[in-house]
Formats: structure tokens, C-alpha cells, sequence
């Protein structure tokens, strides 16, 4: 039974970071996403790829607990091509081909339309509204975003904005969205809008939780080797949604310990290009690591 309902891009990356380079290899929000919520619960994805999209990564998925029932194949896959720089907490993006993304009309498979957790991550935002309204009573909704769909559809964001649960933001976003340097100033203003909690995201140096009345800090994982952080904030939101639905119970202390999961599967994506990282971690490693982060905030 699908529990999470994931939607978002699927895709095709070039990525260029100062440790390497990896040409047409898989990625897109909804893919890292349902990587990291799949080690928690299983979940079933909305998204579109071209003919041209390799069989193996299909198949790939579908070795994994993800239903692929909402995928739909349709004119060529969307391409992204983005590089860092030493400082990697910002990606640079050289081209984005939305291809079949720019026409997607997104059909919710009726096994997933009565799912409680859905995770709207970053696509157009037209695409996160036309799926939520057809889902008949989520109990979460939790929504990503990147500064292109800020720049190009910003009053459908805001109307996305409006209908859910929790928002999640890197700074960079959060400044641009609300127009204002000060983070703080940002999440209230995101507040005012309707979610009950405001994640920012900052990369290497953690995230932050903000609601009307309790603010969570956690801390970055201090990791030694870091090849490509493509995907990291799909990870951080796939793993926070994935958990959250495993325990089916929306307790703040859950929502903290969400956060640090979402964070820790973040951290092993950097370590490797694409998926590469994710493929090969296991449930062992990813409680040995939350232990860490843990250990890092006693004091
Ligand atoms: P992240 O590093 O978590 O922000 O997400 C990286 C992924 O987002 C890459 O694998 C891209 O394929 C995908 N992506 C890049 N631009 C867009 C866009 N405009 N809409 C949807 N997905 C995108």
C-alpha cells in the first residue's frame, strides 16, 4: 500500500562540481525524494519522463519500495544541467530543457488519491496543485520549491503556499520568496500564509524549524567527503516525510526527529554523484549516523 504520494521532476543531470563531472545521469526532486522515504515507508510517485528515458532507472525503482504506477512516459525527459563551486552550498544552473514537464497533466492513480502524506517537491508549481486537489484527505502535505519557479510562476507558488502543511526553503529561496535578508522575517511571513511549520534549509550548516511558537535548530552533519550535493534538499524532504508517515503520529518530538532523518539521508547523498550514495547505504548505517547527530547535541 502506497503511503506517501510523492510527486515532482524525473530526470537526466550534467553536473559539474570541483571533484568530478557526470553526464546524463539520473535525477529530478521526485526521484532523490522517494530514494530517502522509501528506507522509511513505501510510497508511490506522479511524475513524467520521455521516450528516451533509460529502462534501467525504471527498473532500478522498481527494485526499491516505490510504486511507479503515476509515472507516465510521454516526448523527451526533462534535463538539468548545474555546477558548484568550491563553496557547494548553491548550485548554478547552466541550462534547465523542461521537455515533458512543460505539458504534464498530472493523473493520480486512485490507489494513491486516499494516501495521508504527500510531498509535493520541487516542480512546477501548477503540477503540485493540480495533484493535491486530487487527493481526497491528506493528513500532511509538505512542499519544496526552487528559485526558477519563484522567478517564472510566483502567484501560483504562493496559492500552493496557502493549501499546505509544512514549506521547506533553502535561505537563498526564503530571501528571494519574501523579498527580505532576514530569515527570520521570511518564515514569518510564510506563516502568514497558512503552514504551521516553515523548514529552512542551509545546506552543510543544517536546517532550521520554525513554527508560530517553537523553533528547532539542527545542526550539520560534519561530513569529510563531499563529491556532489545535487539532490540533497529532495533527500532532506523525502526522508522527513518518509519517517513522519512510518510513525503516524505528528508529535513535535516527531517532526524534530523527522528532521534529523531527512538530514542525515541529505548528508550521505553529497558523498557520491547522483544516486550512487543512496543505492548503497542501509537501514544499519542511517541509525548509526542519526545516533552521531545525536551525540553532536549533547552538551
Ligand atoms: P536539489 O539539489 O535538492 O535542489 O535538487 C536537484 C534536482 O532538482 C536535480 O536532480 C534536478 O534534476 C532537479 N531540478 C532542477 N531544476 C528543476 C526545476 N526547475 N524543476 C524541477 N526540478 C528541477
Amino acid at each position: 500500500m502506497v503511503e506517501v504520494v510523492i510527486i515532482g521532476s524525473m530526470g537526466l543531470d550534467d553536473i559539474e562540481t570541483p571533484f568530478g563531472k557526470a553526464e546524463a545521469v539520473l535525477g529530478g526532486s521526485c526521484t532523490y525524494a522517494s530514494l530517502a522515504a522509501s528506507f522509511f515507508s513505501p510510497c508511490g510517485i506522479v511524475a513524467v519522463v520521455g521516450e528516451d528515458f533509460p529502462q534501467e532507472h525504471i527498473e532500478f525503482l522498481q527494485s526499491k519500495n516505490v510504486d511507479l504506477a503515476g509515472i507516465e512516459r510521454k516526448g523527451r525527459t526533462f534535463r538539468w544541467g548545474g555546477s558548484y563551486e568550491f563553496d557547494m552550498n548553491e548550485a548554478k544552473t547552466l541550462r534547465t530543457e523542461l521537455n515533458c514537464l512543460a505539458e504534464f497533466d498530472p493523473k493520480l492513480p486512485e490507489e494513491y488519491q486516499d494516501a495521508k502524506y504527500v510531498f509535493l517537491a520541487n516542480t512546477d508549481p501548477q503540477i503540485q496543485l493540480s495533484v493535491l486537489e486530487q487527493m481526497k484527505s491528506p493528513a500532511l502535505v509538505v512542499m519544496d520549491t526552487m528559485n526558477f519557479w519563484i522567478t517564472h510562476k510566483k502567484e501560483t507558488l504562493l496559492e500552493v503556499i496557502r493549501k499546505i502543511d509544512v514549506l521547506l526553503l533553502n535561505d537563498g529561496e526564503a530571501r528571494q520568496l519574501f523579498g527580505t535578508p532576514n530569515l527570520v522575517a521570511a518564515t514569518k511571513q510564510a506563516l502568514s500564509l497558512g503552514p504551521r511549520a516553515i523548514i529552512i534549509k542551509k545546506g552543510e550548516h543544517g536546517a532550521l524549524l520554525f513554527t508560530k511558537d517553537s523553533h528547532f535548530n539542527c545542526a550539520g552533519y560534519p561530513l569529510e567527503v563531499i563529491k556532489d550535493p545535487t539532490g540533497c534538499g529532495d533527500c532532506f524532504g523525502g526522508g522527513f516525510i518518509g519517517y513522519l508517515a512510518s510513525q503516524n503520529e505528528l508529535s513535535d518530538r516527531n517532526i524534530r526527529r523527522a528532521i534529523v532523518y531527512g538530514s542525515v539521508i541529505a548528508s550521505f547523498n553529497a558523498e557520491d554523484f547522483s544516486i550512487a550514495r543512496l543505492k548503497a547505504i542501509s537501514h544499519a548505517q542511517i541509525e548509526e549516523r542519526f545516533k552521531e547527530f545525536q551525540d553532536h547535541r549533547e552538551f
